[in-house]
């Protein structure tokens, strides 16, 4: 298949393409370069820099099969304080998106969703008919795209999957987590032990969890790769398919710590550090449906060999 791949030069985004690519499919990227890479963008892709909201009718017109839509803006704290960005760079642009879907015939589409768009859960596993009460603006917006994607599948036959993430890590070879901006946990610890950063904070150790830190599910970035793949074959024509990514174990903070310190052999200064705002206790995906439906199965489940490979790309740059 012709597949554009939107913010194809960011961290989920460059590994799924790689993946794509690998699998026999011709890969455009578009990408404003504003948080991805140019040279994380994987041979053989052709990169269109630019906004996709501008150019989305444009490209589109050359004829494709297929839209993988990464290209977001992702950082909760930063949704809350300027809310209009989220509202604009996730909802606005995926509405062009599909405008210009529908304009040119394009029939597939993969979006990148989030298990934000959950928010505190009643029960886990988390399945996709648990309640969605986002509780943070970048949540309530990639869940008002996944609306908008719902009705444009029902009327117009487009063949669409939104993929939920949880907790992303890991790395495949060249194409790693290198965010300007870092707030996410795996890649913080690693930076403990490259020594660009003295300790790592562990928000709250009074969580009703065992050790008393958070649980998240990590799911590694090629075992997600892998599902992205299975997603735009397998869409299905007027209908919207919704599906969790995760690996169903969770690991606390401590354990993601733990796991590090024998990964690299550094022994990471931890200090406890007040809960950070909007954080649920524990969040653990069920992916049953993704495994009965789609065929997924995730390769890469154990916390030791995610943190392992993101030590390894660290290491590499
Ligand atoms: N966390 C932490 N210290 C940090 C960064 C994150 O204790 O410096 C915790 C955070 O509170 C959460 C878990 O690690 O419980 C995973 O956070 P991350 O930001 O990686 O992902 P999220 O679950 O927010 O999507």
């Amino acid at each position: 298949m012709k597949l554009l791949v939107t913010g194809g030069a960011g961290y989920v985004g460059s590994n799924c393409s790689a993946r794509l690519v690998e699998a026999g499919h011709e890969v455009v990227v578009v990408d404003d370069l504003s948080t991805g890479h140019a040279d994380a963008v994987p041979e053989g892709c052709r990169l269109i820099q630019a906004d996709f909201a501008d150019v989305a009718s444009t490209v589109l017109g050359e004829g494709f099969d297929g839209v993988l839509h990464f290209a977001a803006k992702s950082l909760v704290g930063e949704s809350m304080q300027d809310p209009a960005k989220y509202w604009h760079g996730n909802v606005v642009t995926t509405l062009r998106l599909l405008d210009a879907m529908r304009e040119h015939g394009t029939s597939r589409l993969v979006f990148s969703s989030t298990a934000a768009v959950y928010g505190e859960p009643d029960d886990v596993p988390i399945p996709e008919t648990a309640p969605t009460r986002p509780t943070n603006t970048y949540g309530a917006t990639k869940l008002a795209v996944d609306h908008m994607i719902t009705s444009y599948a029902a009327a117009h036959g487009l063949a669409a999957v939104s993929l939920r993430y949880f907790n992303v890590a890991g790395a495949q070879g060249r194409y790693g987590e290198r965010h300007a901006t870092e707030t996410h946990l795996i890649p913080l610890v690693l930076q403990v032990a490259t020594g660009q950063r003295e300790q790592i904070q562990v928000f709250g150790d009074d969580w009703p969890t065992e050790d008393g830190t958070c649980i998240r599910d990590y799911i590694h970035v090629t075992d997600l790769a892998d599902a992205h793949l299975l997603a735009i074959e397998n869409a299905t024509a007027g209908k919207h398919a919704i599906y969790n990514l995760g690996n169903g174990t969770g690991f606390s903070v401590l354990q993601v710590i733990e796991a590090c310190r024998e990964a690299t052999g550094h022994e990471i200064p931890a200090k406890v550090a007040p809960r950070r705002a909007g954080d649920p206790a524990v969040l653990v995906a069920s992916s049953e449906r993704a495994r009965t439906e789609l065929g997924w199965k995730p390769e890469r489940a154990d916390i030791a060999t995610i943190v392992q490979d993101a030590w390894a790309f660290t290491q590499s740059r």
